[in-house]
């Protein structure tokens, strides 16, 4: 992939780093893109990830895929593997590049034992309660722990013992010694190390105390020489205290933290702790789903990489906090899905038309190119016969004069077939139309030349004889709200309509079609190839209607 699809503008990061090139702060750029792996990736991530490896492609640097696991009771190798497998799948190659925050647990002791014997750390025996009380709020100040002046002698000692496994969880934990009375709450004493008797999935049983986040972080983006450590805006106030945990010790590289605006959609959840919480209480099936906000959702519902590039790079990066639309998202999906489709016929409400004057048993083939404009695509061959299937919502009782579609005593055109005229609709015994009768008209068939005749509506259609059964899954919104997090308990805003299953009829070309292929269903909405499919039954996703909800809004 080349380092950018269209040319970006500079924002604000991108103008920082072209600074520091420019005054030869660098040799090379080296960002890094730090997931925990306690959850699967969702398009939030997808925004930091076209930033971080984007900066690295356009400044001919690198970018690390570096795991931040410093906390072993909620991390697992599964989202680690899912991580890896999203992040390729973007387009994005971290090379050599793969780190992970557990391989620098010897390093990092070794920067808190150095803490320690500068006077920075203290080991601090106050209960979880006494320390929540003595930190004070942003009203108060804190006060300073009583243990806050055990000597360096007896601080190395205590460390030494929690790390032997000595020592009880909660019963002591590492601070930095920093000011209990700053207005930066996160200034005031940090904790540096827990004790946790937990297995970690890659270091096992060898550590039974873990290094808190923002030491870890910011000292494993030191060790790594990252240039610029890119970040959301949760992380402003932060800031202070990573930069002090790399004046006080000597490290290899003094990195510089910038923070971004995170990315926020409507109608979509983003939290990891609640997306885990849909999946275990089961409202999603699974990680993948697709009403996942999930890379892995997204994938199976059919979004490509480069729609979500195109998406991040229309979206921009800023320092101010705005929701932006699920539409745009949508736009970027079909926008992509418009040139890379092949068109071709399914039918999802079907009503049976008898065409009354074409010869019993008869099945002619009519050519139909995959795509209206990239003939490269190439062409199948469509089976018509004197039984085929419409879409009801092509047919109406008592039409508007501008409704183009089927009607009693009306015409309309099959798409690469014949113009049929209809005399009667059959209802059931409730009232409902179940079968037009019809007649063709044998001079109009498409292609022959002979068609002089206009009509107004052209639809789409199946051979009844030849169409295929399949599912069709169809998605709305997980969450009714744009504001997905809105209310008490996120769970009242669910959707119960954001999954229908119906039966469909498709082509015969597809009978075969390959998981993960995306089609346009002519006049319905683009659908892709789910990974339930069996032999027996395609299974299709929807993944996005072909109404676009963003240029309405845009040309309002
Ligand atoms: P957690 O609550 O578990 O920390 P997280 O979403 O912050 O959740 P991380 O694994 O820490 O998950 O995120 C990895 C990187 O992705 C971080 O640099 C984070 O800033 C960035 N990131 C997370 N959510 C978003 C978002 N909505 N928009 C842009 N970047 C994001
Ligand atoms: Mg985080």
């Amino acid at each position: 992939m080349s380092a950018s699809e269209s040319e970006p503008s500079l924002d604000f990061i991108r103008t920082i780093v072209a600074e520091d090139l420019k005054n030869n702060k660098h040799e090379r750029i080296i960002t890094r893109f730090p997931p925990e792996p306690n959850g699967y990736l969702h398009i939030g991530h997808a925004k930091s990830i076209c930033l971080n490896f984007g900066i690295s492609l356009e400044s001919k640097g690198v970018c690390h895929l570096r795991f931040d696991d410093t906390n072993p009771t909620k991390e697992d190798t599964e989202y680690v593997n899912s991580i890896k497998e999203d992040v390729k799948w973007l387009g994005f190659d971290w090379g050599e590049n793969l780190f992970y925050a557990s391989d620098y647990f010897d390093k990092l002791y070794g920067y808190a034992v150095e803490l320690v014997k500068k006077g920075k750390a203290y080991v601090c025996s106050l209960s979880a309660e006494e320390t929540k009380d003595y930190r004070g709020n942003l009203k108060e100040p804190g006060k300073n722990s009583p243990y806050r002046d055990r000597s360096v002698e007896e601080n190395l000692e205590l460390l030494k013992k929690m790390k032997a496994g000595e020592c009880a969880e909660g019963e002591h934990i590492l601070r930095a010694k920093i000011d209990m009375t700053s207005p930066n709450l996160n200034m005031r004493d940090p904790a540096i190390y827990r004790i946790r008797k937990a297995h970690h999935h890659r270091t096992g049983d060898t550590w039974c105390i873990y290094p808190m986040y923002d030491f870890a972080h910011g000292l494993s983006d030191a060790i790594e020489k990252i240039t610029h450590s890119i970040c959301t805006l949760e992380f402003e106030n932060h800031r202070p205290l990573y930069e002090w945990f790399l004046e006080q010790l000597d490290v290899p590289s003094e990195p510089k933290q910038i923070e971004f605006a995170r990315l926020n959609l409507t109608y979509t959840l983003m939290s990891k702790r609640k997306l885990l919480d849909l999946v275990n209480s089961g409202v999603v099936n699974g990680w993948d789903d697709p009403r996942m906000p999930t890379i892995a959702g997204i994938r199976r519902r059919g979004y490509t990489p480069k729609s979500l590039r195109r998406f991040c790079e229309k979206i921009g990066i800023s320092k101010h906090d705005s929701v932006t639309e699920l539409n745009l998202l949508e736009y970027c999906v079909r926008e992509d899905l418009n040139e890379t489709t092949p068109r071709v016929m399914g039918i999802l409400n079907p009503l049976k038309v008898v065409i009354e004057n074409y010869p019993e048993g008869e099945v002619e083939e009519m050519e139909a190119p995959y795509h209206p404009k990239d003939e490269s695509m190439g062409k199948r061959k469509l089976p018509f016969s004197r039984e085929i299937y419409i879409e009801q919502e092509d047919f109406m009782e008592d039409p508007p004069k501008k409704f183009f579609r089927l009607a009693v005593g009306r015409e309309v055109r099959l798409r690469y077939a014949y113009v049929i005229y209809c005399e009667e609709a059959i209802k059931n015994e409730k009232g409902e139309v179940v079968e037009l009768r019809c007649k063709y008209d044998v001079d109009t068939r498409s292609g022959s030349g002979q068609v002089k005749r206009k009509v107004k509506g052209t639809i789409h259609w199946l051979s009844a004889a030849h169409a295929i059964k399949a599912e069709a899954r169809l998605y709305e919104t997980l969450f009714l709200s744009e504001n997905a997090e809105e209310g008490e308990d996120y769970r009242e805003n669910l959707n119960p309509n954001s999954l229908k299953v119906a039966e469909c009829y498709i082509e015969p070309s597809l009978k075969d079609a390959e998981v993960g292929k995306s089609y346009q269903f002519e006049r319905n909405a683009y659908f892709c190839v789910d990974k339930d499919s069996t032999p027996e039954k395609r299974v299709f996703n929807r993944t996005v209607t072909l109404k676009d909800g963003w240029g309405k809004i845009k040309n309002k």
